[in-house]
């Protein structure tokens, strides 16, 4: 089975890109929230996030989020070895999600997936694109967030141009009407690929 995976900046519509995939039929792996749910569900992610960062890690079985964010912001070396905790055991969950699957592809939502060299696992990489600007607004209005904090995720992101450069397809998500008939066109070329293997 093809694995598409499906990047793009922070706001630029991945999910809502990957819900209209859903929509035509293809099952799809949002990597970010079944990461959040091991964090919650697996006792080894949760013992050794525990070991690495101490018990404050969780409050009520939940993850400390903010207690995190500070360490990890003070030293980014946290952010690699919280990774190295959580990364292998999403990719196992997501290849026994895969193997249940019955569809000529399927999506797996990532939003790091250059950054980190994640696109070489994939088939076929498919990048949302949208004008910083407008992506700022939508998470201005999506989240409690501010200017300064989306930016500071944007610099640790690869541009947009740097990700099209490796990317299969691309699609603009700039108005709804458009992004969904995108999707549809990308949706026929993938099944084409799929049928040439
Ligand atoms: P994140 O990087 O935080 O995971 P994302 O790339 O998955 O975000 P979405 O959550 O899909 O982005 O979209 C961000 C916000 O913008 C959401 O509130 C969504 O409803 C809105 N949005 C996305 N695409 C469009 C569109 N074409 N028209 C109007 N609103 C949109």
């Amino acid at each position: 089975m093809m694995v598409v995976g499906l990047t793009g900046g922070i706001g630029s519509g991945k999910t809502t890109v990957a819900k209209a995939f859903f929509a035509l039929g293809i099952p799809v792996y949002i990597a970010d929230d079944e990461a959040k749910k091991l964090m919650r569900t697996s006792k080894t992610i949760k013992r050794k996030l525990i070991t690495l960062f101490g018990e404050e890690a969780y409050i009520d079985n939940e993850l400390n989020r903010p207690f995190l964010a500070d360490i990890i912001f003070n030293d980014k070396s946290y952010l690699e070895k919280m990774n190295a905790i959580v990364h292998p055991r999403v990719a196992r969950h997501f290849n026994k999600w895969l193997l249940k699957q019955n569809s000529p592809y399927v999506i797996k939502e990532v939003a790091i997936l250059f950054e980190n060299d994640g696109y070489k696992n994939c088939d076929v990489v498919v990048t949302v694109v949208a004008p910083k600007s407008l992506r700022i607004k939508r998470l201005l209005e999506r989240d409690t967030t501010t200017v300064k904090k989306i930016e500071a995720i944007m610099a640790n992101q690869w541009t947009d141009e740097e990700k099209v450069k490796l990317s299969d397809y691309v699609i603009e998500n700039i108005d709804m009407e458009t992004t969904k008939n995108q999707v549809k066109n990308t949706h026929l070329q993938i099944l084409k690929k799929s049928q040439k293997r």
